[in-house]
């Protein structure tokens, strides 16, 4: 594979470290040329979010904490004034309080339930709605999400509810975008070990569970996500849009 994003300008948000699926996703990107800017959430992440894009030779790296409207705006206009535009973007991105991903979901707090879905679902709309001037035509959006938005999983709770309001919101974004030649996507991928994953109880259950009812009997690879994410970003994908399109070894066919 080689070349599929050449010539477009892809943000990749959602990198904290190399285990992140963003880098994958980063990686993949690079790969089939694309020219990358980064987005790091704060303090704690910049230099780790620095020092993977120097690898990968990509010089804009910019702040951007989803729940704040100010970083959204400034974020907006560098891109604009240093890139000219955007062709893709992977919208890589979740939180909810550790307290809120073990228990019972009945125990969730007003204020844990809007953070959650704050971060992890409205953020794609709001990231959306900023950098609408900046995306050029046949743009394509992706984000990430989880089969617990549609079956309970225990541990993921507000998490599942938080990826039942984005892939909606997918699907909302897809028909305002559609018209102006902009698609936007969902992967929901397979249990994969990175830092928000720890967070849910019971996680290691979960990557058990897979290896041994996924059809391809084994886990996700960040990797193959990151190939899905380049092939929706790509032109081959581009009479699809409203989509979610899984990457877990076929885990979300099986009945038992
Ligand atoms: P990760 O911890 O590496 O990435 C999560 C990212 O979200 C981090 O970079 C973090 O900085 C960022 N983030 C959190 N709050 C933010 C905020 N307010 N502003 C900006 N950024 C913020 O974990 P990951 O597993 O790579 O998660 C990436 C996405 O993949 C998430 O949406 C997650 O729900 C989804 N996902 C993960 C799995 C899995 O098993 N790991 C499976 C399916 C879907």
């Amino acid at each position: 594979m080689s070349g599929l994003l050449a010539g477009k300008t892809a943000l990749v948000m959602g990198v904290a470290n190399r285990w992140s699926i963003a880098w994958a996703i980063a990686q993949a990107f690079a790969r089939e040329g694309a020219r990358l800017i980064f987005t790091f959430q704060g303090e704690r992440q910049e230099r780790d979010v620095r020092e993977l894009a120097g690898t990968l030779g990509s010089p804009l790296v910019l702040p951007c904490d989803v729940a704040r409207d100010e970083h959204l705006a400034s974020l907006a206009e560098v891109i604009r004034e240093q890139a000219g535009g955007l062709d893709a973007l992977a919208h890589s991105i979740a939180f909810a309080n550790r307290e809120d991903l073990s228990g019972a979901f009945v125990e969730t707090s007003r204020a844990g339930f809007a953070l959650a879905l704050d971060v992890s679902a409205y953020s794609l709309a709001a990231v959306t709605r900023h950098l609408l001037p900046v995306l050029r035509p046949g743009a394509s959006l992706v984000t990430l999400t989880y089969i617990g938005s549609t079956r309970v999983m225990p541990g993921y709770n507000v998490m599942g509810v938080a990826k039942a309001a984005l892939e909606a919101s997918v699907r909302y974004l897809a028909s305002d975008l559609g018209p102006r030649g902009i698609r936007v996507n969902a992967i929901s991928a397979g249990p994969i070990k990175t830092a928000s994953a720890r967070a849910v109880q019971g996680f290691s259950r979960m990557l058990e569970v897979m290896e041994q009812r996924a059809p391809l009997r084994r886990n996700t690879d960040p990797a193959e996500v990151a190939d899905a994410a380049v092939f929706l970003c790509s032109a081959l994908a581009r009479g699809i849009t409203g989509e979610v399109l899984f990457v877990d070894g076929g885990y979300h066919v099986t009945g038992f």
